[in-house]
C-alpha cells in the first residue's frame, strides 16, 4: 500500500472517481486508508474484489477455502484457463489478477475456512466485510463477529437468475441471525448447483453489494441504502423492504451501537498508521508450515502418523459434488509427504505448490491443503468422504502448523 506521504504513480487513476462528487478527494483518501476482508473468491467474491482494487482500497483481505476449475469460468471474473489447468487456490489466483489490476493497493490472500478460531484475527483491521461466502453458517459467523466489533456486513446471494443484497449496519440495522434466524443449515435452499446461475446476476448484486461498501470506506454513510433488496434479472422483477432496526433482546445487533460508536468512527481512524509489514508477515505465516516441534496438546503432533486425527466436522461444498473433511485442530498437512503418501498407494498425484490432489482407484478425488482441509470430491456423503480419508492417509505423517 502506498504510504499517504509517497506521490502515486499515476496522479490520474481514480481521476473519473474523485470527480464523482458523492466520492470527491476526501473519499478517494478515505478508500486508500480502508481494509475490507472478503470472503469467499467465487463468482460474487471475485467480482467484488476486483472492484475493491480498482477503486483503490487500501487493504484488500480475501479467504478462500477452494481452487479453480473449469466450471468456474463462465462467471467467475478474474479467473482464466491457466488458472485452472494448474489447480491454483481461488485466494491465490485473485490476488495475482488483484495485484496486475492495481500495484498500489495490499493484497492479502488466505488460502483458508473462515472459522470460529480465525474469524477474530481475519477482521483485525478491516472496516468492512464484504459476502462472497455460499453458506448460511460462515455467513451467521461473520455477521454475529463484525457486529461486535463494529464491523458492517454486507450480504449478497446469487442463485440462477435472482439475487439479493442488503448492508447490515452494527448501530443501524438488524443483525444476520434477527433476519434469517440462527439456523446454520442450506439445505432446501436453491443453490447454483441446483439450479445454476448465469454471470449477470452475479454481477448485479456484486454492484449492489460493493456501490454499498464504496458509501460506507469513503465515509459516506448517510447515502446507505437501508433496505432487502431481491430481484430477478431475467423475468425481470425488483422488490424491495425496509430492514429491520436492531433488535433489542438480541445479544449480536442490540449490543452492538457501543461497538458501532466505538468501532464505526468515519474516518478509519483505528486503521490509520497499521503496521503494513505485519500485515505481510501474517499473509506468508498463513502459508508457512513448521519444521519445528511445537508445544501442542492433543491427540495428534507434528511428524505422528495419522489415526484418528480427522475431524468429524464436515461441510458439503455448494455447487460442487464435494465434501469438506477437516483435521484435527492444530494439524497440517505436509504436502510433500502427501504427495509420496498417496502415489505410493496407487493414486494419481498432481499437485502445485499450493495443493495437492489425488485420483483415488475407487473414482473420488482427495484435495489436500496445508492448512488441514482436504476436499474429497466426487460424493456429497459425509460418512464416505471420512472413510475415504481414513483409509488413504492413515499412517501418513502429520505435519504442525502456524496459526
Ligand atoms: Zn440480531
Amino acid at each position: 500500500m502506498r504510504k499517504p506521504e509517497e506521490q502515486p504513480r499515476w496522479p490520474d487513476r481514480y481521476s473519473r472517481q474523485t470527480r464523482f462528487a458523492p466520492i470527491g478527494e476526501s473519499g478517494q483518501r478515505r478508500l486508500e486508508q480502508a481494509g475490507v476482508l472478503i470472503v469467499g473468491c467465487g463468482a460474487l467474491g471475485a467480482s467484488l474484489a476486483q472492484h475493491m482494487a480498482r477503486a483503490g482500497v487500501g487493504l484488500v483481505r480475501i479467504v478462500d477455502r477452494d481452487y479453480v476449475e473449469p466450471s468456474n469460468l463462465q462467471r467467475q471474473v478474474l479467473f482464466d484457463e491457466q488458472d485452472a489447468l494448474e489447480s491454483l487456490p481461488k485466494a491465490v489466483a485473485a490476488a495475482r489478477k488483484l495485484r496486475l489490476i492495481n500495484g498500489e493497493i495490499e493484497v492479502d490472500a488466505r488460502v483458508q475456512d473462515v472459522t470460529n478460531a480465525n474469524v477474530g484475527e481475519l477482521l483485525e483491521g478491516m472496516d468492512a466485510v464484504l459476502d462472497g461466502t455460499d453458506n448460511a453458517a460462515a455467513r451467521l459467523l461473520l455477521s454475529e463477529h463484525g457486529f461486535r466489533r463494529g464491523i458492517p456486513f454486507f450480504y449478497g446471494g446469487v442463485a440462477g437468475s435472482q439475487g439479493m443484497s442488503a448492508s447490515l449496519v452494527p448501530g443501524a440495522t438488524a443483525c444476520l441471525r434477527c433476519l434469517i434466524g440462527g439456523g446454520e443449515s442450506d439445505s432446501g435452499a436453491d443453490t447454483c448447483d441446483t439450479i445454476g446461475v448465469i454471470a449477470p446476476a452475479v454481477e448485479w448484486v456484486a454492484a449492489l453489494q460493493a456501490a454499498e461498501a464504496l458509501k460506507w470506506l469513503s465515509g459516506r454513510r448517510e447515502a446507505l441504502r437501508r433496505t432487502w433488496l431481491s430481484g430477478d434479472l431475467w423475468h425481470f422483477r425488483v422488490r424491495e423492504s425496509a430492514l429491520p432496526s436492531p433488535a433489542q433482546g438480541c445479544d449480536i445487533c442490540g449490543g452492538a451501537q457501543a461497538a458501532a460508536e466505538r468501532g464505526g468512527d468515519a474516518d478509519n481512524s483505528r486503521i490509520r498508521g497499521r503496521n503494513a509489514k505485519g500485515a505481510r508477515d501474517s499473509r506468508q505465516a498463513a502459508f508457512h508450515l513448521t519444521s519445528l516441534s511445537l508445544n501442542r496438546s492433543g491427540p495428534l503432533a507434528e511428524g505422528e502418523p495419522v489415526h484418528h486425527g480427522f475431524r468429524a466436522q464436515t461441510a458439503v461444498l455448494c455447487g460442487r459434488d464435494t465434501v469438506q473433511v477437516t483435521m484435527e485442530e492444530g494439524i497440517g498437512l505436509d504436502l510433500g509427504e502427501a504427495e509420496q503418501w498417496l502415489a505410493a498407494r496407487g493414486c494419481e498425484v498432481t499437485s502445485n505448490p499450493y495443493l495437492v490432489k489425488a485420483a483415488m482407484p475407487e473414482g473420488e478425488k482427495l484435495v489436500l491443503f496445508p492448512d488441514g482441509r482436504i476436499l474429497v470430491q466426487g460424493t456429497q456423503d459425509p460418512a464416505r468422504a471420512t472413510a475415504l480419508c481414513g483409509a488413504y492417509l492413515t499412517g501418513m505423517r502429520a505435519a504442525a502448523i502456524l496459526r
